[in-house]
């Protein structure tokens, strides 16, 4: 059987005119090939690419050493203080490198700056796709189950574990998921930009160890704007949720005099914290919260001496309920207070007061005049609202708490994380959800991806 040899050499001209070359893989096969057997193998495949990834990163290292051997200013040559080793790691494997220090130049002395410097700056020393890849699929899926997919596909070295998956994406979390997408409009704090609806829900999540607690709560919203442009937030409830709150609205477009509608559901700690960040917000509380407290006070009124001779008396709290309910919609809650009080006044008459369910109808009714009465500046005219198509309900931020926190973070993860370490993961969670990861990786990384759409924005206006 005769013997096929593909030898794949890599020609550098690093100089023009100067070539050189490197041989980076050898692939063999049997002139009878089987369906296994063709082509590159995704083992081959990998050694080449990472061979290959090898002497391009190690030329250019070498490139950057001489590059900076020669003072800018004044054209010295620099005091070489050696190399020392680093690791480059990137999507076609790690990378040993000698990274050279020089000594900066006695022309700058006293100009307050370090005394030597590195040929090469690479924070972290790992490629930004390798980060970028890396915690846009962890925000999606398991740790572990991204590390066995990325050292399947590629020749990674160190990544073939879940802790080494979640350290790349906090540290992503921390340092690029927090910039401003590149084609998010600058805007100053005082612009004024169209008016958005935002929303906001809690979900509550297991703490990996159970102490100092068992759960946290994590805050996930929506801000919704005029085209209905959706951008998801979310954060954790704890000593800097409002500092963080006010950060995701600026992120998400939201500038000191944006007209803002925030739809609540009456909790109290979510509507302390918007009074504190959108103070000047219109609020609404959530219609099918309230239409839920109606039912229950409409079901203890329809069992009131059920089946008996007196069931007129449920049938006449019924209708009055009904009646201030609708009031309520058509925006005017005085009238519809006014109507529950007398509900609960005749609940009190004496010869009632030993019927059946009444102090059940008594409690529900307390409960529901407490809720409107705490939350009276969310009242509006829900009927008005409605016909002009604008939002009464809260709906659809409970999806965004369900895409942010319910999918990933409750159900069988292993995480290791509590209320103050879980926001890089939520940062870069609610940028992939949003779209935008990419975009801040370009931010921080200008030569990151070069976006496809370069035609100049000008000529559009
Ligand atoms: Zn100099």
């Amino acid at each position: 059987m005769a013997k096929l040899v593909w030898r794949v050499r890599l020609i550098a001209e690093l100089e023009p005119g100067i070539v050189s070359e490197a041989e980076v893989a050898r692939i063999e096969r049997d002139d009878f090939a089987v369906a296994e057997t063709i082509g590159l193998t995704l083992d081959e495949g990998k050694r080449l690419m990472a061979a290959a990834q090898a002497e391009i990163v190690r030329a250019q290292v070498a490139a950057m050493g001489e590059r900076f051997r020669w003072c800018e200013d004044c054209g010295a040559k620099l005091v070489s203080k050696g190399y020392y080793p680093a690791t480059f790691r990137s999507v076609f494997g790690d990378v040993a490198v000698r990274v050279r220090r020089l000594c900066a130049c006695g022309c700058r002395a006293g100009k307050q700056e370090p005394k030597s410097f590195s040929a090469l700056a690479v924070t972290d020393a790992i490629a930004p796709e390798l980060a970028y890849i890396t915690s846009k699929f962890a925000a999606l899926s398991p740790f572990a189950r991204v590390a066995d997919l990325l050292s399947e596909l590629l020749p990674i070295g160190g990544a073939a574990n879940a802790g080494t998956v979640r350290n790349r994406t906090m540290r992503v979390g921390e340092t690029v998921a927090k910039f401003t997408p590149t084609d998010a409009p600058t805007l100053e704090s005082d612009a004024v930009t169209p008016a958005v609806i935002v929303g906001l829900d809690g979900g509550y999540v297991r703490s990996r160890h159970r102490r100092p607690e068992h759960n946290f709560e994590v805050i996930a919203g929506k801000v919704v704007g005029p085209d209905g442009a959706q951008h998801r937030l979310a954060f954790a409830r704890n000593g800097a949720s409002e500092e963080q709150f006010a950060r995701a609205l600026v992120r998400a477009g939201v500038r000191d005099r944006t007209p803002a509608t925030v739809l609540s559901d009456g909790d109290t700690g979510l509507r302390n914290l918007q009074s504190r960040v959108l103070p000047e917000a219109t609020v609404v509380l959530d219609w099918f919260h309230i239409a839920m407290r109606f039912e229950h006070v409409l079901n203890a009124a329809v069992g009131l001496r059920a089946g008996t001779v007196d069931a007129y008396l449920g049938e006449i709290a019924r209708h009055n309920i009904e009646r201030a309910k609708w009031r309520l919609w058509h925006g005017r809650w005085k009238g519809c207070l006014i109507k529950l009080a007398e509900v609960c006044r005749w609940t009190e008459v004496k010869s009632f007061r030993e019927i059946d369910g009444i102090r059940a109808l008594r409690r529900h009714l307390g409960d529901l005049l407490a809720y409107l009465e705490a939350n009276q500046c969310g009242l509006v005219n829900y009927g008005s609202r409605h016909r002009r198509g604008e939002p009464i309900s809260t709906a659809f931020v409970e999806s965004a708490i369900n895409e942010i926190v319910a999918r990933r973070m409750i159900k069988k993860q292993q995480m290791r994380w509590n209320r103050w370490t879980v926001q890089p993961f939520l940062d870069v969670r609610v940028a992939v959800l949003n779209g935008t990861l990419e975009a801040s990786f370009r931010r921080c990384y200008p030569q990151f991806r070069p976006a496809n759409d370069t035609a100049p924005i000008e000529n559009a206006a």
